[in-house]
């Protein structure tokens, strides 16, 4: 039987061990903190269900999958109907982002001038250039006002980035790929197929008891395969080309491993191995951010909830970068009567909001909801969780880390990466790469296998 190895038990550790146990080898998780999951984390408190990191999942194949795998279905939690509508920060007053490409060319969310630009886009000839930033692309397909509107509150919403900053080969792979194959972003997304995943699932959606029932569920199947608080400390290949692993619990030798931590860790385990990629891990950068959580009697809001939430645009020079109406969009995520709301501040944007303290914080966020949601009175309920590097940023460059890491994988044959600063940041994106990395793994010893067996 094969050994593997998986360093670090997020999401994307957790799904490829499951997956490899399941295709018989011999699996083991080293995890360095206390818990298994990384940073997708459901705390309840006072009756309020708290997500310190992921809110909502969206369909995918490889999600659904999964969920079947591990038969979570009746636990699954659709966001209710009203989740469609995100609102936007357009001069301090929330306005209903049109989600429809019709919407858009015909609501009044945008200027006559922008609709006009849009409706030109399929005739825009230019190809995306080496290096183009998603700031870049968007203003050079759909125009300025696209750019400041729309693009940057969504990408503070999805990234905590900077849409000048973020590459938009690595960071919206799709929107590339639409401008390259079909020349157009509304003509690509009419004729391009998606992969299609089960169709009565519903397309965003979270658990019963928030999304860490998923990665429970996963360390539940594992079991004793997980070791947490084991820290790896650093790996090296053997003579006869197996991999040492070194814990703070001493030394193992795999078949192969597979690294799911964050860049920081990875650029130092392979540090000894390839000291240029180790450098280039280390530079990946991962914004702050402070999840603010407030809960507020219902009587004391003086706007309808009726949607996913908000996203703030540069452009309004707010201190806060978007707010989730958590109990608007899933079911008993707050006592009765109450709502729950989960406000960003800092990413990439405001950075060194980060530094101020908690109160200051809590008192940010109510200046802010106060005026944009018309909070009557204080919260009754205030929560914060930090991240001091919260999402890493697949910025302009990022092309020499992806392939450094493809020709670092082919060079060191048994070494993989499976993490969310490779290939996708989403939990969906996570659950796909764990898929590959594991049928990659599957692949090559079985030829392995098949060889042997042809020699003897
Ligand atoms: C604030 C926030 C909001 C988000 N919202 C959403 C959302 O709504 N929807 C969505 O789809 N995605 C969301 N994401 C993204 C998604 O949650 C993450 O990208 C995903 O969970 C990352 O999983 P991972 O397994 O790649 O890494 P991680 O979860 O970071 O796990 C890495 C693990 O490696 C361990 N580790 C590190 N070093 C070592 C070592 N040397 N030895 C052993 N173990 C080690 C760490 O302790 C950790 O447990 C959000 C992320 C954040 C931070």
């Amino acid at each position: 039987m094969k050994k593997v190895c998986i360093i670090g038990s997020g999401i994307s550790g957790l799904v490829a061990a499951f997956l490899l146990k399941n295709k018989d080898f011999e699996v083991a998780l080293f995890e360095k903190s206390e818990r298994a999951g990384g940073n997708i984390q459901t705390v309840k408190i006072d009756d309020y269900t708290i997500e310190y990191a992921a809110n909502s999942l969206l369909k995918s194949p490889r999600l659904v999958d999964l969920i079947g795998a591990l038969h979570l279905e009746s636990e699954v939690l659709a966001a209710n109907a009203a989740n469609k509508k995100r609102y936007v920060l357009q001069n301090g007053k929330l306005k209903s982002l049109p989600m429809a490409l019709a919407k858009m060319a015909t609501g009044d969310f945008f200027s006559w001038r922008a609709k006009l630009r849009l409706l030109k886009e399929p005739f825009v000839k230019s190809k995306s250039p080496e290096n183009e930033s998603v700031a870049e692309f968007f203003e050079r397909r759909l125009g300025r006002e696209i750019v400041e509107r729309a693009a940057d509150p969504f990408i503070a919403g999805i990234y905590a980035g900077n849409p000048e900053n973020l590459s938009v080969k690595a960071a919206f792979p799709r929107l590339y790929e639409l401008e390259r194959d079909y020349g157009s972003l509304l003509v690509g997304s009419l004729r391009s197929k998606t992969e299609k995943a089960d169709k009565n699932f519903p397309r965003t959606f979270s658990f019963r008891s928030g999304v860490q029932t998923l990665t429970n569920k996963l360390a539940e199947s594992l079991g004793e395969m997980i070791k947490t608080n084991t820290e790896v400390l650093k790996i090296k290949k053997t003579s006869d080309g197996k991999w040492l692993v070194k814990t703070n619990f001493g030394e193992n030798i795999f078949d192969a491993f597979i690294i799911s931590t964050p860049a920081e860790a990875a650029a130092k385990l392979i540090g000894g191995i390839d000291v240029d990629l180790s450098e280039q891990l280390r530079k990946i950068y991962y914004p702050p951010v402070a999840m603010v959580f407030f809960g507020v009697k219902k009587e004391n809001i003086g706007r309808n909830l009726d949607g996913f939430g908000f996203l703030v645009p540069s452009s309004e020079r707010r201190n806060i970068l978007g707010t989730i109406w958590n109990s608007a969009v899933f079911a008993n995520r707050a006592p009765a009567d109450y709502e729950l709301l989960t406000t960003f501040v800092g990413g990439s944007r405001n950075a060194e909001l980060f530094g101020k303290s908690d109160d200051e914080l809590f008192a940010i966020v109510y200046k802010e909801l106060k005026s944009i949601l018309d909070l009557r009175a204080k919260p009754d309920f205030m929560h914060l969780k930090r991240w001091r590097k919260a999402i890493p940023q697949y910025n302009l460059g990022y092309e020499r880390i992806e392939n450094g890491i493809k020709v670092f994988e082919n060079k060191n044959k048994g070494i993989f990466f499976c993490s969310n600063f490779y290939r996708g940041i989403s939990v969906g994106d996570s659950v796909k790469n764990a898929y590959r990395t594991a049928d990659e793994i599957e692949k090559i010893f079985s030829h392995e296998q098949t060889r042997k067996s042809t020699k003897e």
